[in-house]
């Protein structure tokens, strides 16, 4: 077989799961990355575990990706949670199921796994070139921006593998976007997922409570109604039970202006048992005393139902158990992309065949969170990265074989 050049360009999980399955196929491989080092917004998943996969029965697990899911079965049937955690395991790192079902490496960081990668990929060949700023496509060749000055690249076929538009700071800055559409690749504008939103405290509840967490309640969307807990925060709400609602809140903003979410303070109490524990209160105690004494809520809990049960219903029993069990959050905004875990838009499925090549540029392929596609967090993120990334390899090759 000859050997053709091929060049992936951005070294995150994406692309290097496509490298690794590439430097197995003789041709020769080099993966560029605009950043001094690969995969930062990997290595940052590491400082919360790294939840690599999720343990879900896999008919469940292939739901989790929305309007996207078709697109990506078959690229996640040809690497499912099962193979992530073998990968895994093939580079030194053995995973566990936590409690909630989501996969971690036993040792809870992703730098281990990172360095056993980088060094296999070495190891086979393929050529690691960080500091190399790709900035677009001139007739033959990409473009680089190098420490040694401007390059042009050519080769037979590319990956791009450049990320979404959070965390911009770590490499993915979707500064792509415009060369990319100059060329007609359609792309829906990127908007934040798995992010914190702005609620608008008052200057007293962000200043007392900003930080604090607010623990086992449930909390409901148009996305469903889930247990967990969240965090309050000098401006809004963040955390994994806001994550879990977030692209429902965030769509209903955009399309009605408004939206809530409704948490239930007290999920093991029945609103009738809430109401008689609270008539029973001296009505002459102060709003803090009764709900102490009759719903046993306190602290940050309380503090929300101040700031935002009305005034009526904070005295009237039956009301006030209606706003423990049914609290209404409005949020105002989303917090910027900037912060967010993740990013929903991209390019669209139209754009790119069944091997993830672009359509309007024959010879480049493209994986990962620039596709079009969304997850809540659960590992559901990087294992759609690994296995896009694998699934563009795979198209390389067969067109490259054509
Ligand atoms: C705080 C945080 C925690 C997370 N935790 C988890 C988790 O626990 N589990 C999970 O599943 N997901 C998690 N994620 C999401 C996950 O990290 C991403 O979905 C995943 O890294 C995306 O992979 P990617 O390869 O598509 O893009 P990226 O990881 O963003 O990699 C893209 C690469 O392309 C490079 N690049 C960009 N533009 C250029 C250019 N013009 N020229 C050259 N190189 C370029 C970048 O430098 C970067 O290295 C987390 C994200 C964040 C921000």
């Amino acid at each position: 077989m000859s050997q053709n050049r091929i060049a992936i360009i951005g070294g995150g999980p994406a692309g290097l799961a496509a490298a690794e399955r590439l430097s197995l196929s003789g041709h020769a491989v080099t993966v560029y990355d605009a950043m001094p080092t690969f995969a930062r917004k990997f290595l940052l998943a590491g400082k919360s575990g790294l939840n690599i996969t999720h343990s879900e029965d896999y008919a469940r697990f292939v739901t989790r990706f929305g309007a996207a899911s078709a697109c990506l079965r078959p690229a996640l049937d040809a690497f499912t949670p099962a193979d992530i955690r073998d990968w895994a395991a093939g580079l030194g790192t053995e995973t566990f199921v936590g409690s909630s079902g989501r996969v971690f490496p036993k040792v809870m960081k992703a730098s281990p796994l990172l360095r056993a990668w980088l060094k296999r990929l070495g190891e086979r060949g393929v050529a690691l070139r960080t500091r190399h700023r790709c900035t677009g496509l001139v007739e033959g060749g990409y473009v680089f921006e190098t420490p040694e000055g401007r390059s042009i690249v050519h080769c037979d076929a590319a990956l791009l593998a450049l990320g979404g538009a959070s965390w911009p700071r770590l490499g993915s800055d979707a500064a792509w976007l415009p060369w990319l559409a100059e060329r007609g690749v359609e792309i829906d504008a990127f908007r934040p997922a798995n992010c914190g939103f702005i609620v608008g405290w008052s200057a007293s509840l962000s200043a007392r409570f900003a930080g604090e967490p607010v623990k086992s309640v449930t909390a409901t969307s148009e996305a469903g109604t889930f247990p967990g807990e969240f965090v309050i925060t000098d401006s809004g709400i963040e955390g994994s039970l806001v994550y879990a609602h977030a692209a429902s809140l965030r769509d209903r903003l955009l399309h009605h202006g408004s939206a809530a979410l409704t948490l239930d303070l007290a999920p093991g109490r029945a609103i009738e048992r809430l109401a008689r524990d609270l008539t029973r209160q001296d009505t002459k105690s102060s709003f803090s005393n009764r709900l102490r004494k009759g719903a046993g809520l306190d602290g940050v809990k309380a503090a929300l139902l101040r700031e935002l049960a009305p005034d009526r219903d904070r005295t009237d029993p039956e009301r006030l158990a209606g706003m423990i069990k049914a609290l209404p959050v409005p949020v105002l905004d989303t917090r910027p992309i900037a912060e967010a875990i993740s990013s929903a838009g991209g390019i669209r499925w139209t754009s790119i065949d069944d091997g993830f090549m672009l359509k309007a540029l024959p010879g480049t392929f493209v994986a990962g969170e620039m596709l079009d596609w969304e997850a809540p967090t659960g590992g559901y993120l990087l294992t759609a990265c690994l296995a896009t990334g694998r699934a563009a390899s795979r198209g390389i090759e067969a067109w490259l074989s054509r």
